[in-house]
């Protein structure tokens, strides 16, 4: 895979050191602390010709993919039963433009390698959860959006000697670690054979690894990495250096049309929505990015 640096990947680059220094005084839990903004539910909503849609009135709610273990992005706090973060949010407000209110949600957590076979079989309505847009995955599904953009990154040990990473092959020789069916560690086995992987379903997983010795580093999206460092500072860095381009999309059962282009123009014409949303969660950490356009519709 081509290595890309972006302006998005850059600007998240940059202020990665800044997050980790702004989140030392965070919350440990993994809230990210800000009040994300209530969603207006919308009334007399007429999506005509969405099977997708059809389904989650005669069930009274949309059943949805996310991700449960990601602080920042995608996060269920035990404890309290609440869930937070940036794709939550995203979660939310389309169901609140679809007309449900936050009682009517049912959250399915679903780990990466299992999310398409997921919307196939017609057992969630749609995924809000660090989705990358890739063609291979879009001959099973569709995606909406995308809605926000990253890139690959690495964590690791705070006590590593390393500070950055000027090329994946910096880890030739080492253990990664990585989710099951995630871009990342298909990035990892198709171009990088010197570099050892272990798996797992979820990230947090990977993370303990980091902090027992057992793996040199977690791989994935650097969005989700800087969640892990910002919960855990003392313990836990992100490196300097991004690669690849991760295009977060909205999963949604493929041929549901009607629902792809709601949802898009939603994200298109949602005014100053999405910038809430993501001031109140990600933004909480220090990056900055701004709302990537929409894909056309094919
Ligand atoms: N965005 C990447 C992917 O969709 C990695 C994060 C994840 O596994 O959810 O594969």
């Amino acid at each position: 895979m081509r290595k890309i640096r972006n302006i998005a990947a850059a600007g998240i680059a940059a202020s990665a050191l800044f997050a980790l220094t702004a989140c030392n005084s965070g919350s440990p839990t993994g809230e990210t602390g800000g009040e994300a903004p209530e969603q207006e539910v919308a009334e007399d909503v007429a999506l005509e010709g969405s099977p997708t849609y059809d389904a989650m009135v005669e069930r009274g709610g949309p059943v949805i993919g996310v991700k449960e273990d990601q602080p920042g992005l995608g996060y269920l706090d035990v404890t309290t039963g609440d869930r937070s973060g940036f794709d939550i949010e995203i979660a939310r407000w389309i169901a609140a433009s679809l007309g449900f209110e936050e009682g009517d949600i049912s959250y399915e957590p679903i780990a990466s390698a299992n999310r398409e076979q997921a919307l196939v079989n017609g057992d969630i309505d749609y995924y809000v959860g660090t989705y990358s847009i890739t063609d291979q995955r879009k001959e099973q599904i569709d995606f909406a959006g995308p809605y926000f953009e990253t890139g690959q990154g690495f964590l690791v040990s705070a006590d590593s000697e390393m500070t950055e990473v000027s090329d994946v092959s910096d880890f030739n020789g080492m253990t990664v670690c990585s989710a099951t069916g995630s871009t990342p560690i298909q990035n990892i086995k198709e171009n990088y054979p010197e570099i050892k992987t272990e798996e797992y379903d979820i990230y947090s997983q990977c993370v303990e690894d980091v902090l027992s010795g057992k793996v040199d580093a977690v791989t994935t999206d650097a969005a989700i990495l800087i969640g892990y460092a910002a919960q855990d500072p003392d313990n836990l860095k992100v490196l300097d250096g991004l690669f690849t381009e991760e295009r977060y999309g909205v999963g949604i059962p493929k041929g549901d049309t009607a629902l792809l282009e709601h949802i898009n123009t939603l994200f298109t014409d949602g005014g100053d929505t999405w910038q809430e949303i993501f001031d109140s969660t990600l933004g909480q950490a220090g990056i900055e990015i701004d709302q990537p356009a929409v894909d056309p519709v094919e």
